[in-house]
């Protein structure tokens, strides 16, 4: 015992002599506050005893080396590893990361891992070796706005205006349907973003959900808020409830190469004869997944003369669209079952009438066909019984937006021009 309490004051005096460097690092902020000990000098075994050794963790340290390091026997780190499930984290050690111990009397009493800002785990000494316990600390959000002007890219102007890469990301999904961010945008472009700040004690230690943003490309203005509804589900709307993301995605495989246009005079390569072609092909190898272009329910799945294997999805209000010559559907697919928007239902083939591998995908209008490349496509739309739960809880951040477009005008307005 004496030895060991020999070590933990040669541990300590260390430790004491680092924590002025320590203090000036800002990587780790502590939970609570260090125990006051002055100097090496006023050490008693009292005050050992009450004191907590620190340990940063190096590059490259074990739990097992960090503890050794402390002073502590292989078989104290058996027992604490022994102590859980909860206590793997301690396997999974960051340098930087802080291990704080009390030994009073050299004996472990209780270990603190600071997994990270909001984690600590906690080893207490119990009647049966040692217990381990996570305390995670409540956060807060706070909502904060930013604005600025794109200059070179969009990425540098965020940054500026204080977002972050995870913020910058999301605006830029928000208007992926309208603004195409690699071609559309220009310098002069202007954003304005109202979101949520998480906080710790008050101070910012990340950036949450965008709840609101505008985007204004080449003079056009675009807003998007972020709605929860009443079940939780999260949707992106403009602000008079019409969805960001069309009801329907223009075509159904991802990489595209159209071998035969919608075409209503066409000579059929089979026939030879003039046979108006009503869909759209789209060349691409057996075995490609096709994707169902918007929400709806399987109304036909089979066979089905010139078309083959054929799925159709009924979308509502007289929508459907029509997928053929396919060398097989999805393993799970059934009529009358509901699909979604993207879903892969059924795989490329030359099923039917077909000289090649390819898909005819029909876009239907009460029972017309509508050219697919051009038909319009509806957006998806708020439910209505979720009208007035909408604008209670989205109106607030738009006004937001629309006072943050006004000071960028005024401001504007205000710079002399050179
Ligand atoms: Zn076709």
């Amino acid at each position: 015992m004496a030895l060991m309490v020999a070590a933990l004051v040669a541990r300590t005096a260390e430790s004491l002599a680092n924590i002025p460097e320590r203090l000036s690092e800002p990587a780790v902020e502590r939970p609570y506050p260090l125990p006051a000990i002055e100097t090496a000098g006023d050490l008693t075994l009292e005050k050992l005893d009450a004191a907590w050794l620190e340990h940063r963790i190096k590059p490259g340290e074990s739990f097992f080396k960090a503890m050794r390091a402390m002073g502590f026997e292989p078989d104290t780190v058996q027992s604490v590893m022994g102590s859980g499930k909860l206590a793997r984290s301690l396997l999974d050690l960051k340098p930087g990361q802080v291990l704080r111990a009390r030994a009073p009397g050299g004996e472990l009493e209780a270990l603190d891992f600071e997994i990270d800002l909001l984690n600590r785990l906690e080893v207490r000494r119990d009647e049966n070796g040692y217990s381990a316990e996570l305390h995670t600390r409540p956060t807060d959000t706070k909502v904060s706005q930013a604005a600025g002007v794109v200059t070179s890219s969009l990425y540098l102007s965020a940054q500026q205006a204080g977002l972050s890469d995870k913020a910058i990301l999301e605006l830029a999904e928000m208007f992926g349907w309208d603004i195409d961010f690699t071609q559309d945008l220009q310098p002069g472009d202007r954003f304005a973003v109202v979101y949520n700040q998480v906080t710790l004690d008050g101070e910012k230690i990340r950036d949450g959900d965008i709840l609101a943003a505008q985007f204004i490309n080449r003079g056009k203005t675009y807003q998007a808020v972020r709605y929860t509804d009443p079940n939780g589900k999260v949707t992106v709307y403009k602000p008079d409830g019409r969805s960001m993301r069309k009801s329907f995605t223009r075509n159904p495989l991802p990489v595209t190469r159209i071998t035969s246009r919608f075409n209503p005079s066409r000579l059929h390569p089979i026939f030879k004869t003039v046979r108006p072609h009503k869909g759209v092909d789209y060349g691409a190898a057996t075995g490609t997944p096709v994707q169902v272009t918007g929400d709806g329910k399987v109304a036909f799945a089979g066979r089905q003369g010139g078309y083959g294997n054929v799925i159709i999805v009924d979308h509502g209000r007289g929508t459907r669209t029509l997928y053929g010559h396919l060398s097989r559907f999805a393993r799970s697919l059934r009529q009358g079952q509901s699909v979604s928007q993207g879903q892969v239902i059924g795989y490329v083939g030359a099923t039917g009438w077909a000289t090649g591998p390819h898909l005819h995908y029909e876009f239907q209008i009460n029972g017309q066909q509508r050219d697919p490349l051009t038909v319009a496509l509806p957006n998806a739309q708020l439910p209505d019984a979720y009208t007035r739960h909408f604008r209670g809880q989205t109106a607030p951040w738009v006004a937001m937006l629309n006072a943050m477009t006004t000071n960028q005008v005024a401001q504007t307005e205000a710079t002399p021009r050179q």
